[in-house]
């Protein structure tokens, strides 16, 4: 990959002329956790259990969504009219009851020494997630420990409208203090590059999940990489094309 001129191109579109960057805005599950598996396995049951057809492709092409949008979008599309409350909040709890019995999701490999690297080179590490369980500050901190402020965490506690919007970064740039032009999104899946793309950053692709790499860069991903690992070991090379 030519990452001076994916930075290039970047540029001229948005109207930039440096890059200075000063923070990198970590989406979490599927990018800092290997949680989607789970939720696959979680969704495509509780789904396919209601009539629906989905598959785990499926899940991870509606990642990013909130539970009850997921559940909307597919009924739209299959029964043609919205999902009923009681349907959405059924099955938002089943799904919720079987994801509840797997094991604690494990980091992402190469993860943590990610997330060191950009520390180590100066940048303000920060996490913009659709989720939004109590456990997941105690999560984060257990297992990154000491390398996210508290106050560096957006997740659906903070936002009205998330993913595929652009709020959930927008918000991470006014908390952080950070200009569009200092900071680069991690996300692995089309909605979420969406949302990095929407909110005008420049936005990096991990394609952690079982899609074509070609949907991530469809919705606009500026560099796609075929996991966390490989961005990791092509960091220090990404980050000199940003000087
Ligand atoms: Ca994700």
């Amino acid at each position: 990959m030519d990452y001076r001129k994916s930075i290039e191109s970047y540029m001229q579109l948005r109207g930039h002329s440096t890059m200075q960057l000063r923070a990198v805005l970590f989406d979490m599950d599927g990018v800092l956790f290997d949680s989607m598996p789970y939720h696959a396995d979680a969704w495509s049951k509780v789904m396919t259990d209601a009539g629906f057809n989905f598959s785990r492709e499926d899940v991870y092409m509606n990642e990013g969504r909130t539970g009850a949008d997921t559940i909307n979008t597919a009924s739209l599309a299959q029964f043609g009219k919205p999902a009923t409350q009681e349907l959405i909040e059924t099955l938002c709890k089943a799904k919720c009851d079987i994801f509840d019995t797997y094991p604690p999701t494990p980091r992402m490999q190469g993860a943590i020494e990610l997330v060191q690297k950009v520390k180590a080179c100066g940048l303000t590490p920060m996490i913009v997630t659709g989720s939004g369980t109590p456990a997941l500050l105690d999560r984060v901190q257990s297992n990154f420990p000491g390398l996210f402020d508290e106050k560096h965490i957006i997740s659906s506690f903070n936002v009205k409208r998330g993913k595929p919007f652009p709020d959930p970064y927008l918000l991470a740039l006014e908390k952080g203090g950070f200009a569009p032009n200092e900071v680069i999104v991690v996300e692995n899946a089309p909605l979420g590059v969406t949302a990095g793309v929407a909110a005008e950053l420049f936005t990096v692709a991990a394609n952690t999940g079982p899609l074509d790499a070609k949907v991530l860069t469809d919705a606009g991903a500026n560099l796609v990489f075929p996991s966390i690992q490989a961005l990791h070991d092509e960091w220090e090379k990404l980050f000199e094309n940003f000087k």
